[in-house]
């Protein structure tokens, strides 16, 4: 019989995406009876010793990982990033006051249309006019005084684009959307109000959405707001006011012991560097690829490109696909193509891309 190795193909999907396998093995040796529990962890309470250990572990991982402030909560959340574009307005954002939005992309574009229906919203920088090809420089953001906070979207999953320097705000916190490069490498979490991240890009899948809140800040979570929307509650009840995923926190918590055992952040970090070189050096050896994002804003997690004809591209998709590289159609808003090649994502696929395009290339080039 086939390991399950042999049997998977490389998903370069933007998410879900790919995790880890060896995360992916235990679970599956695990599911149906969780050593010294004799259930599945779908099975057992999330009020169990057992849950809450998980649950703990996770978060001490997480903390370890950034090296994150005592001063920092840890959350595990449902809802997705797209909740957290309502919930961080609605809790952060006072009446009268002012929030600073960057606009970089789509997702950006989406957090702001949520905050609007709950405040008062500046955009402090777009670089809409350059179809989001790049990253605004500092001095192009007019950052309001005073601000409720400063929203940013750390990686741009769509355009391909990301923040390779986090902006300075001021006294203004600063929130970050960090859905698709969470954990890609070191994080100074010191230097962020809040961050949240859905799980199924980076961290593991669907389900979940980690948020990372200073303590201070939920002192402006009103009892006026919907209990589950209240970032104070969800801090106080240690995520489980209610019934967690608690498959999708495992699986999360698994992931974090995985890239531990990588060597933490840094070590990822340059093995995200190394993976992201090579498609780029790939891209820009003859001009056949073209890199659809600004040098100085590229992405080492979604690399987008495209070739010199939509027929190309089709056809790129097609041949590539067959060949076992998977979810490489960029997305439906931008076309062309996108690799997503998130942490879990292994060397030799990108290696296997590279091949594929020189091959590709060749023949039609
Ligand atoms: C995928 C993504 C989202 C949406 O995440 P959901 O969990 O599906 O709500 C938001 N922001 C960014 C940057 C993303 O990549």
């Amino acid at each position: 019989m086939p390991t399950p190795a042999t049997t998977r193909i490389y998903n370069f999907s933007a998410g879900p995406a790919v995790l880890p396998l060896p995360v992916l093995e235990e679970a599956q040796r695990d599911l149906v009876s969780l050593p010294g529990v004799g259930m599945s962890v779908m099975e057992i309470s999330h009020r169990s010793k057992t849950f809450e250990d998980l649950l703990n572990g996770a978060i001490e991982d997480i903390r370890a990982l950034a090296g994150i402030p005592a001063t920092y909560r840890i959350l595990m959340l449902q809802g997705g990033a797209t909740l957290q574009f309502s919930m961080v307005p609605m809790n952060l954002l006072g009446a009268g006051a002012t929030a600073d939005y960057i606009d970089t992309g789509s997702w950006a574009d989406k957090a702001i249309k949520e905050a609007k229906k709950v405040g008062t919203v500046n955009i402090a920088a777009t670089t809409k006019a350059d179809k989001y090809t790049r990253i605004p420089a500092p001095g192009e953001c007019t950052l309001t005084p005073g601000a409720a906070y400063v929203h940013i979207t750390t990686n741009n999953t769509i355009e391909g684009t990301e923040w390779h320097t986090i902006p300075d705000t001021g006294d203004a916190p600063l929130v970050a959307d960090a859905s698709s490069d969470m954990f890609h490498g070191p994080m100074d979490v010191a230097r962020f109000g809040l961050i949240y991240a859905g799980a199924q890009k980076n961290l593991g899948p669907s389900g979940v959405t980690l948020v990372i809140v200073r303590e201070d800040l939920l002192a402006r979570s009103t009892e006026a707001l919907p209990i589950m929307l209240n970032y104070k509650v969800h801090a106080e009840n240690n995520s489980l006011y209610n019934t967690p995923n608690t498959f999708g926190i495992y699986i999360l918590g698994l992931t974090m012991k995985w890239l531990k055992a990588q060597g933490g952040l840094q070590a990822v970090a340059r093995a995200n560097e190394r993976k992201a070189g090579k498609l780029y050096a790939e891209i820009d050896r003859t001009g056949f690829y073209r890199g659809t994002a600004q040098k100085d804003s590229r992405s080492v997690m979604n690399v987008t490109f495209r070739l010199p004809s939509e027929d190309l591209e089709k056809q790129f998709v097609k041949e590539s696909t067959a060949a076992g590289l998977d979810g490489l159609q960029g997305h439906r808003s931008v076309g062309g193509m996108r690799a997503s090649i998130y942490n879990a994502f292994p060397e030799d696929g990108v290696d296997a891309l590279v091949a594929f395009m020189r091959e590709f290339e060749r023949k039609r080039g």
